[in-house]
Formats: structure tokens, C-alpha cells, sequence
């Protein structure tokens, strides 16, 4: 290979001259260590290097080798547990050392770890025609996740040996002759990270992704296969809605990408994933999730990477027929490597410096996001759903980064910091949030949970609606001036706020709702409006109600009532009935039968 020269350094930029020979996209190594970097641009024989490692010590005449192949990651047994940087080298020291400079520069390292024993279980005999994405067998990687081993793209043909035992993942496995020759297949296959893997048909989006989390759930669903924003403000809560939707969302396989903010956020997702008991499983979170982390102190290079190397190892997933959803955390993080590289292209900055192509950047991560029919004959179905939280500067949304990102998204939610000053959490506002999924979850929800799931969420939503309206002639005319209807519609949307929409993150029970119970706890909550409503037209007054201080209590309680004791919610729900009949009688009023 021939080698070019640098005739400028410009941070993790590097431009190299008498590179004629090499591509956009290659890899190459720069200077005399072999620093790793990405061709980004080419101009006659000049190739603009972005570089993933610090750049100090390199300088005009080092040499500069392509090494002809572009951005490529390995998938293959091993990535479950794992955590890689943005351009998938594995960083095993920073789960010891969270402060460490986790790898020598210039040092090329496996993926994957070339020397464990994987057991290989073949599904497929000798003589079977096979194409691209057929399961030859299966690996039993961690305790709950099956890795089945496919045919790679472009491979089509019968095979000849198929073997079965322990392997290391760059061991042959099967060969199977083609048109062109024998090919040996491994347990490990590359694929380039910009590049979308391919479906055999994309399909829309249907059921929701299940989160525990009520205002997410029940008001703003994300379908499976779909996408959703979370911008906010600096302490808004965007990580701790990212760890929620990890933990908690009813997806087979959780990719998250910790993207420039700061180590010890990841650490965090180090410390607690491991503890986290699935629900599904019982076993430990981290059995079925792997971790990129291009922290603010990490190469700003490799930040700009790091989201396509995650949804490339969400794609392979999903090929396996998997639900896989996808965290970014911050794509304003992301957004801002991106700016920076494009000055020091000096390419013409578009609005506030971000270069032109930000929104086709952000596309091409987004849009390989959705559900699919799988490559292979099986015909499985796989869904990646993703969800990336926006930084705006001072939680300003109109900025580049929140914009484009909303162009592309479905659901978006706004997460304000006045809710989160006033300690109201998750602080999605839900006055401007919203869900382009939410008819088809609708459908899903009345079929799935219960038959009145979408009256009940409109009836909600209305109060919540109509609460701010009648906050606003409060604030003018004082509170006397609502009627008593008017004054019951207040209470019953502050009850859905603080005993319905907050949901502490950090409670054993509180933190995961299921939707059997996010109903019951709905219902109940309207239920209690539709008796105290009754008993106003029977002529009792507003305060009598607002005075069962214990029977509301009792419902602002209910979400911490566990999963197995939920025909607790049916008791209250009959409280409230016996309760109100008995205001009403003392009225001498008349029981409805
Ligand atoms: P951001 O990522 O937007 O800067 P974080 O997700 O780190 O903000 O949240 C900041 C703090 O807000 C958390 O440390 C926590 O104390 C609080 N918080 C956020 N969401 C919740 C929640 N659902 N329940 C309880 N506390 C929360
Ligand atoms: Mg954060």
C-alpha cells in the first residue's frame, strides 16, 4: 500500500497529501504509531483524516496508510456485556478504573476476544441450500441471550461441512460452496458501520415498547420500531429517562451509547445495570446489553462514530429477530464532534455553525431505527426502536440540533425545568409533549389491556388540558369564581399529576408500572371524579369531598401498591363508592341503583 504524507495537524483533524489511492470512508494509519482515523474527505490526492485518538506528538511529513477498508464492526458472540468506545474497541479497564486513559494510542485491538470458546449448536445439515441471513445454529451467549449465527450478506449456496463444538469466533464453523467458490463461515461477520444492513421488507410500527414509566406509557408511547426524542434542559432528566426506557422497556437486547457527557454517567450504568434484576428474566441487565461509551473525555472523533457502530450492532440484533432498543445520550453531544469537524474543514457553517448535512447525519442514524422482516428464509421480525435525548443550550428547543431531530422522530418528549425545579419527575411536560403513535397504540392498548384504555387516557388528558385554561382564570378572578364542577376538574387533574404522571425513578415499586396497573390506577383516579361529580348534583359540596383527606389519600398511595397486590386498587375503588354514598345520604339524597 502506498503511503501519504500529513502537511497539517488541526486537533483531531489531519490532511494528508499523496493519497490518490485511497477512498472516502477508509481507515487509515496515521503517524508512526498508527493512529486510527476515517477519511472524510478527498480532494484530488488529499485525503481530510478525522482521527480517533489524541493527535499530540503527530506532525507534517508522518506518514498516512489506508488501509483500504471503511469503518467496519464486528458482530459475532461477545458483544453482550461488553463496552466499546465509538469505534467498537473493547474498554475493559474502565469498568475497573473509571478515570483511566483506557487504551494506548495507535494499539490495534480485537473487537471481539479472539481467544474465548463459544459452543456451537448447528441447526443446519450438510446439503441445505442457504441465503443471506439463514440461521446456520446458535451460540447460548449469556444466560438469556441466544445468539443465532447467520449467513453473512452476499453468501448464497449449500452446504458442504458444518461443524459442532467449542470455537473461537474467527474459527471456520460451516463452509458453503457458491457460484464463486467455497466460503467459510465463522462465528463473527463485519459490516460497515454507516452503512444501513438490510431487511427484506420494512413493516410500520405497531404495538407500543412498553416502558413502566405512566406518562410515557400511557400518554406519549413509543411503538416498537419507532423513535422518540428527549430534549431538556441541563438536570431536566434526560439520562435518567434514557436508564428508565434501558431497564424497563420490553425490548430482547438494549444498546446504549453514553455519547460525550460525562465518565461517571456511565459509571453509573456500570454500577447499576449489573444489580438490576430484569423482570422477565431474573437475571442481572447487563445479560442482554452492550455499552458504547465516547464520554467528554474520549477523543471527540470518535463521539461522531459512535452512534452509527451502536445502531450497526442494534441492526445485527434485530437481523437475529430480536426487539432491541437503542439509547443515545447526548445527540447534541454528538451533534457538536460533528461542528467541530466540519470548522476545521472549513466547510460553510449552516445555522449556528452546524454544517449543512447535520439533519441527513441525524437521518441516517434514526431512519435505520424500525421494525423488519428479517434477511434469511425464516422470515423473523425484528424491531430496534430509538430514543435520543437532545441537550439544547438553556433547554431552548428552536436550535438546530432539537429541530432536525423533531423533522425525523415521532414522539417527542419535552422535558422542562420547571417541572423538574418543582421536583416533578419524570418533568416530560405534558402540554407539549407528544406521540404520533398514539392511535395505533390506542388500538393496541383497547385490545391488549383493557377496552375503555383510550377513553380513559383522553379523559385524562382533557383535564390536564383544561386545568391550565382554568389555572389561568384562577390566577385572574381568584377561585371562587370556578364552579363547583369546575373546582372538582382542578383536583382530579392535580391528582392525575402528582398521583398518576410522577413517578420516582428511584422507588422500589414506583419505578416500573405495568400496564395492567398504569389502568387501574387511571381508572381509579377517574373513577373517584365520575362518584364525587354524582354526589355534587346530589347536592354536596365541593369541600365535603376535598375533605376525605384518607380516601385520597389512599388513591395517591395506590402507586406504590406492588404488582402481585393489585386487587388492592379494586378495595379502594369500592371505598370510594361506600364513602361517596355516604356523603349523599346524608344529604337525603337518592342512590343511583
Ligand atoms: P439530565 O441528564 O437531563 O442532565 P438527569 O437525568 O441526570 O438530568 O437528572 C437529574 C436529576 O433529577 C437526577 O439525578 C435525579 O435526582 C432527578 N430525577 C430525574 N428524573 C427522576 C425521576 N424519574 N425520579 C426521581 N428523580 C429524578
Ligand atoms: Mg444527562
Amino acid at each position: 500500500m502506498k503511503t501519504g504524507r500529513i502537511i497539517k495537524v488541526s486537533g483531531p483533524l489531519v490532511v494528508a497529501e499523496g493519497m490518490e489511492h485511497a477512498n472516502i470512508h477508509d481507515m487509515v494509519k496515521v503517524g508512526e504509531n498508527g493512529l486510527i482515523g476515517e477519511i472524510i474527505e478527498m480532494r484530488e490526492d488529499r485525503a481530510s483524516i478525522q482521527v480517533y485518538e489524541q493527535t499530540t506528538g503527530i506532525g507534517p511529513g508522518d506518514p498516512v496508510i489506508s488501509t483500504g477498508e471503511p469503518l467496519s464492526i464486528e458482530l459475532g458472540p461477545g458483544l453482550i456485556e461488553s463496552m466499546f468506545d465509538g469505534i467498537q474497541r473493547p474498554l475493559e479497564a474502565f469498568a475497573e478504573r473509571a478515570d483511566s486513559p483506557f487504551l494506548k494510542k495507535g494499539i490495534a485491538v480485537n473487537s471481539l476476544n479472539r481467544e474465548k470458546l463459544w459452543t456451537f449448536n448447528p441447526v443446519l445439515e450438510v446439503g441445505v441450500e442457504v441465503e443471506a441471513g439463514d440461521v446456520i445454529g446458535t451460540v447460548q451467549e449469556t444466560a438469556v441471550v441466544l445468539h443465532k449465527i447467520m449467513v453473512p450478506y452476499g453468501i448464497k449456496g449449500i452446504i458442504k461441512e458444518i461443524k459442532s463444538g467449542d470455537f473461537r469466533v474467527t474459527d471456520t464453523v460451516c463452509i458453503v460452496e457458491t457460484e464463486k467458490g467455497d466460503k467459510e463461515l465463522t462465528l463473527m461477520q463485519k459490516w460497515p458501520a454507516r452503512k444501513g444492513r438490510p431487511v427484506a421488507r420494512k413493516l410500520k410500527p405497531e404495538g407500543p415498547m412498553v416502558t413502566g414509566q405512566r406518562v410515557i406509557d400511557t400518554f406519549f408511547p413509543v411503538a416498537k420500531g419507532g423513535a422518540a426524542a428527549v430534549p431538556g434542559p441541563f438536570g431536566a432528566g434526560k439520562t435518567v429517562v434514557q436508564h428508565q426506557v434501558a431497564k424497563w422497556g420490553d425490548t430482547e437486547i438494549v444498546v446504549y451509547v453514553g455519547c460525550g457527557e460525562r465518565g461517571n454517567e456511565m459509571t453509573d450504568v456500570l454500577n447499576e445495570f449489573p444489580e438490576l434484576k430484569d423482570p422477565k428474566t431474573g437475571e442481572s441487565l447487563m445479560k442482554r446489553t452492550v455499552l458504547i461509551a465516547n464520554t467528554s473525555d474520549m477523543p471527540v472523533a470518535a463521539r461522531e462514530a459512535s452512534i452509527y457502530t451502536g445502531i450497526t450492532i442494534a441492526e445485527y440484533f434485530r437481523d437475529m429477530g430480536y426487539s432491541v432498543s437503542i439509547m443515545a445520550d447526548s445527540t447534541s453531544r454528538w451533534a457538536e464532534a460533528l461542528r467541530e469537524m466540519s470548522g476545521r474543514l472549513e466547510e460553510m457553517p449552516g445555522d449556528e455553525g452546524y454544517p449543512a448535512y447535520l439533519g441527513s447525519r441525524l437521518a441516517d442514524y434514526y431512519e435505520r431505527a424500525g421494525k423488519a422482516v428479517c434477511l434469511g428464509k425464516e422470515g423473523r421480525i425484528g424491531t430496534i426502536t430509538a430514543i435520543g435525548a437532545v441537550s439544547p443550550p438553556g433547554g431552548d428547543i428552536s436550535e438546530p440540533v432539537s429541530q432536525a431531530t423533531l423533522r425525523i422522530v415521532k414522539v417527542f418528549w419535552g422535558l422542562d425545568a420547571q417541572l423538574a425545579y418543582k421536583r416533578h419527575f419524570p418533568s416530560i411536560n405534558w402540554l407539549n409533549s407528544y406521540s404520533l403513535y398514539e392511535e395505533t397504540v390506542d388500538n393496541w392498548m383497547n385490545k391488549e389491556v383493557a377496552e375503555d384504555w383510550s377513553a380513559l387516557r383522553k379523559e385524562a388528558m382533557a383535564l390536564l388540558q383544561e386545568e391550565s385554561s382554568l389555572q389561568e382564570i384562577v390566577s385572574l378572578v381568584g377561585i371562587d369564581a370556578l364552579s363547583e364542577k369546575d373546582r372538582l376538574k382542578l383536583e382530579i387533574a392535580k391528582s392525575i399529576r402528582e398521583d398518576y404522571l410522577q413517578q420516582n425513578a428511584f422507588h422500589e415499586v414506583d419505578t416500573y408500572t405495568s400496564l395492567n396497573k398504569q389502568y387501574k390506577m387511571l381508572k381509579l383516579i377517574l373513577f373517584f371524579r365520575k362518584e364525587a361529580e354524582k354526589a355534587l348534583e346530589a347536592g354536596v359540596y365541593i369541600n365535603e369531598i376535598l375533605n376525605l383527606a384518607e380516601l385520597r389519600d389512599k388513591i395517591a398511595r395506590s402507586k406504590y401498591i406492588t404488582e402481585g397486590e393489585l386487587s388492592k386498587i379494586d378495595g379502594i375503588a369500592a371505598e370510594v363508592t361506600a364513602t361517596i354514598d355516604e356523603l349523599i345520604k346524608e344529604k337525603g339524597g337518592v342512590l343511583n341503583a
